[in-house]
C-alpha cells in the first residue's frame, strides 16, 4: 500500500517567479488533482465544525476556487474580494502596500450584511497585507472575521503575527 500524498506533495515550486529570487508556491497542481483539491477543501473545513458561520469571502483569484468550494460544502453564500475595477456594482474600497508599490481591493457595498460571520479565505499567507485589506472591508460592512483560512504560510513574512495582532484567528495548512 501507498502512503497517502500529503498536502505539500500537491503544491509546486516555480523559481524565479515573477521575478529572480523569488520562490512562488503554485498552487495550480493542488487544484488540477482531484485528491489534492478535495484534501485542501476538506482540511480549510476541518476547524469550523460546530462554528456559526454566515458567509464565505475569497481573495482574488486563488481563493476563489477555494473560497467557493468552502462555501459549497458549508451550504452558504460566497463573496469575492476582487482587485481594483473589475466589480461591477458599487463598491468599497481599501488601499495596501506591496513589496513596490501598493493596490486596492473592492468588495459591493451590499454584499455582507451587519453581524453576519464571515470566513475570509485564501491560497496563501505572505505579509498579510492582502488579507488585512480583505478584512477591513468585511469590517467596513458591519460584518465580523470569523476566520482567516490559507492553505500555505510563509511565516518568515509574518502575515499570521500581523493578523492574529488584529485579534482575528488564523488557520494555515502547511509552511
Ligand atoms: P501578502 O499580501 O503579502 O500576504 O501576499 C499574499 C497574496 O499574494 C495572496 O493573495 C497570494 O495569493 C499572493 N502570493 C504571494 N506569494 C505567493 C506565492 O508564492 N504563491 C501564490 N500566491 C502568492
Amino acid at each position: 500500500t501507498r502512503a497517502a500524498k500529503a498536502l505539500k506533495d500537491y503544491i509546486r515550486t516555480i523559481p524565479d517567479f515573477p521575478k529572480p529570487g523569488i520562490q512562488f508556491r503554485d498552487v495550480t497542481t493542488l487544484f488540477a488533482d482531484p485528491r489534492g483539491l478535495r484534501l485542501a477543501v476538506d482540511l480549510m473545513l476541518h476547524p469550523y465544525a460546530g462554528t456559526r458561520i454566515d458567509k464565505v469571502a475569497g481573495l482574488e483569484a486563488r481563493g476563489f476556487v477555494l473560497g467557493g468550494a468552502v462555501a459549497h460544502q458549508l451550504g452558504r453564500g460566497f463573496v469575492p474580494i476582487r482587485k481594483a475595477g473589475k466589480l461591477p456594482g458599487a463598491v468599497l474600497s481599501e488601499r495596501y502596500t506591496l513589496e513596490y508599490g501598493e493596490a486596492v481591493v473592492e468588495v459591493h457595498d451590499d454584499a455582507l450584511q451587519p453581524g453576519e460571520r464571515v470566513l475570509l479565505v485564501d491560497d496563501l499567507l505572505a505579509t498579510g497585507g492582502t488579507a488585512e485589506a480583505g478584512v477591513r472591508l468585511i469590517e467596513r460592512l458591519g460584518a465580523e472575521v470569523a476566520s482567516c483560512v490559507f492553505v500555505i504560510d510563509l511565516p518568515a513574512l509574518g502575515g499570521r503575527a500581523r493578523l492574529e495582532a488584529m485579534g482575528l484567528d488564523v488557520v494555515t495548512l502547511c509552511e
